[in-house]
């Protein structure tokens, strides 16, 4: 079964922070663009992703939808939400049997919620994510603006839910469900109105849609206690728990006539590393690092200097697939450690910004990234500056 995902995003609304889109604001140290792009890159019944963002952030999309090892396309978004959502669809590959939608608002899905929308879908060709309401539910006739309302009836409230996504559809039933003109606030509801049953299937109250200050604030306690409960299980050693640890080690040679980059940074130096591409040995080191952690190769399987697509690659681009790769096994970054064997030039103006840019392309905070340079006492080749050295580890944590 061929599973595309659609990410929409494509709304412009400002309504939580004035300074950015609320795709991109920050919850827990990650946006919550990213957090819900990861959850489905990460979910193994997804094939694909196409995500919808509005046209200014679609011509230049932040460094999370870039490098994915699943098919990942980016699509400008359109006016109204299911505009965003026909624009994805048409991107989507033609041999998708189902397409499972979620509003990237929503950063707390869990891996199986999306697991129960697809094989809801599945069986009954539509299904959503939806939350029994808890509260009385009341009618008003009054339109809206007139200062006060009148109640028009109490509805049964064991009959009404709460929309959430994931939805997910065969796409056929997607095909006839965005056929419809009329305006609707979710794909589920033109579903109904094309006469195909939609199954509810049991949402998550964690699964919170983020769209005002408030959100924001509950979000940010929902990303401290996922992280503080998976912190208890490492700590406790809790079964099922999985902490990898990996290693690199990474040597080039100082030569004339090239620029010396370490860490994506260009350091001023009279000789750089010798080698492909910018030969830089911390991202070269940290590569390894992270793929040894998954046990899944080294950078020179993946990325083979013989293949012209990496001949010219920067290795901070290297090292963010390589992430992408680990994440896409269900890892994700805890921190990484670095240390630099370097008799000249003296590293400490620059670990600062090396810290920066390997954690950018790790997709982590500076904070996670320790970057330490030595000499070698004058002793040996390193010691006569004939070449540099890297030596890093990576802990991977299980991206839950
Ligand atoms: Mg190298």
């Amino acid at each position: 079964m061929f599973v595309t995902a659609i990410i929409a995003a494509g709304g412009t609304g400002r309504r939580v922070g004035a300074a950015r889109p609320k795709q991109l604001i920050v919850v827990g140290g990650r946006t919550i663009l990213e957090r819900s792009v990861a959850a489905f890159l990460g979910h193994p019944a997804v094939s694909e992703l196409v995500v919808a963002l509005p046209r200014e952030i679609a011509e230049d999309p932040p460094a999370c939808l870039r490098g994915t090892v699943k098919p990942l396309r980016v699509v400008s978004g359109g006016l109204r939400r299911q505009d965003s959502v026909t624009n994805a669809f048409r991107a989507a590959s033609p041999g998708a049997d189902i397409i499972v939608i979620h509003d990237a608002v929503r950063p707390f899905v869990s891996p199986d919620l999306i697991t129960r929308t697809i094989d809801a879908a599945a069986a009954v060709g539509a299904a959503l994510a939806a939350i029994p309401a808890r509260d009385t539910v009341k009618r008003s006739s009054d339109p809206a603006g007139a200062g006060w309302h009148l109640v028009a009836e109490t509805l049964p409230r064991e009959s009404i839910y709460l929309a959430q996504t994931p939805q997910a559809f065969r796409a056929h039933v997607l095909a006839d469900a965005l056929a419809f003109t009329g305006d609707a606030t979710d794909e589920a509801a033109l579903a109904e109105r094309a006469g195909h049953p939609v199954r509810i299937v049991d949402g998550d109250a964690s699964n919170i849609k983020i769209t005002t200050p408030d959100d924001v604030v509950l979000a940010e306690a929902i990303a401290r206690s996922g992280d503080e409960r998976r912190g208890a299980e490492r700590a406790e050693g809790a079964p099922g728990v999985i902490m990898r640890i990996g290693t690199g080690y990474d040597l080039h040679r100082l030569v004339e006539g090239r620029p010396l980059v370490l860490g994506g940074v260009t350091i001023p130096f009279d000789r750089g590393l010798q080698g492909h591409s910018d030969a830089d040995a911390i991202c070269h080191a940290v590569t390894d690092a992270v793929l040894g952690a998954a046990a899944a190769g080294d950078i020179g399987r993946h990325f083979p200097d013989s293949d012209a697509r990496w001949r010219g690659a920067s290795s901070l681009d290297l090292l963010a697939r390589a992430v992408a790769l680990v994440r896409d096994r269900g890892l994700a970054v805890s921190n990484v450690d670095v240390v630099v064997i370097a008799e000249r030039p003296k590293l400490g103006p620059s670990i600062e910004a090396m810290r920066t840019k390997v954690a950018a392309a790790l997709g982590v905070t500076p904070a996670q990234v320790s970057i330490k340079g030595k000499t070698n006492e004058g002793v040996g080749e390193l010691g006569r500056n004939e070449a540099i050295a890297v030596h890093a580890v990576a802990l991977l944590v299980r991206n839950s």
